[in-house]
């Protein structure tokens, strides 16, 4: 559990990101059309870890024409347009060391940005996310905060990092210390973006939310939501440690906590689990009778039960 980041820790191995930017330092990918970047990734994967400087030219051209995310937009962000997420810029909410993550990560220098992929009615972080409330900060300069910040790591979240990702390659290109990055995320992202996070990323802290689909598009309106994320973790593992997050709702245990639960002990390697129980109706929880409460007494029973019997996958946190 956790053996690539604790190695990190202790200096044993460098994080992905130190590793793909000694590769073809300085490398003009302009010149590629897309399809050949992707053919060049590919054949530098076999040889290892490819190199930042061709991740951050893909990650350029899908601005353009936005796939970040299977919502799959299609919007040429670099011109202003928006896609479901409405983000434009990169605007950062709040950027500190955060003492409120799982033991191992603390104290992590999270990154929160501003806006998300997903409209979850419920959603817990609902200023950040729907709102979009944030300010610019250079990516220069947010690189000079971290370096200079005491962290054990770098988290990457938001409401959700994954329209951002351009901006995390640049903080990256200007960051040179030997700390983990992990991907804090609701995994909703294309195979494409996948592919450019694979050997940058140190560890994906994911947030895994419903199993059922109809459950996903009802309350945070995404569809195919259970084999998109599947997907993305069963891809996640083959490069970077797992801890995965289930925020449990009030009516979901069977529908979805349960069968999720299951899926994850017996499709996973080694996954760090974390069953949270502090869910609180807010934003438009209350329109949505199976919501608009907080967890009862037997379905906070339930938790300890099922935190025991998961209890080799870490249970809480
Ligand atoms: S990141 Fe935003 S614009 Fe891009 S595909 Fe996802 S929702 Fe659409």
């Amino acid at each position: 559990m956790l053996e690539r980041y604790s190695s990190i820790l202790t200096g044993d191995i460098d994080p992905y990101y130190l590793l793909a930017k000694e590769k073809d330092r300085g490398k003009d990918y302009s010149i590629y059309t897309y399809d050949d970047l992707w053919i060049e990734l590919e054949k530098q994967r076999k040889d290892g870890v490819p190199s930042l400087e061709i991740k951050r030219e893909l990650a350029e051209r899908i601005l353009e024409n936005c796939i970040f995310c299977e919502r799959r937009c299609g919007v040429n962000r670099k011109k202003g347009e928006k896609g479901a997420c409405r983000v434009t810029e990169t605007k950062i909410s709040s950027e500190f060391l955060h003492m409120g993550e799982e033991r191992e990560l603390v104290p992590s220098h999270t990154v929160f940005f501003a806006g998300c992929n997903f409209n979850c009615v419920f959603c817990q972080n609902y200023e950040i996310s729907q709102l979009n409330q944030g300010i610019e900060i250079s990516p220069v300069i947010l690189a000079d905060r971290i370096q200079g910040g005491g962290g054990k790591n770098v988290n990457w979240v938001g409401g959700d990092p994954t329209p951002h990702i351009p901006y995390v390659l640049e903080v990256l290109d200007n960051l040179s210390s030997p700390l983990p990055q992990i991907w804090n995320s609701n995994m909703y992202l294309t195979e494409e973006t996948m592919e450019i996070l694979s050997g940058l990323m140190d560890v994906y802290l994911t947030d895994f939310k419903y199993w059922d689909e109809e459950c996903a598009e009802r309350l945070s309106k995404v569809k195919n939501y259970t084999s998109v994320v599947k997907r993305n973790h069963l891809m996640a593992e083959k490069t970077g440690d797992l801890i995965i997050r289930h925020l449990v709702l009030p009516g979901h245990m069977e529908c979805c906590t349960k069968p999720l639960l299951e899926w994850i002990d017996s499709e996973l390697e080694e996954p760090r689990v974390n069953i949270m129980s502090q869910y609180r109706p807010v934003w438009d929880a209350d329109k949505h009778e199976d919501i608009g409460r907080y967890l009862s007494g037997k379905e906070k029973r339930e938790i300890r039960r099922l935190r025991k019997k998961y209890s080799h996958l870490g249970g809480g946190n």
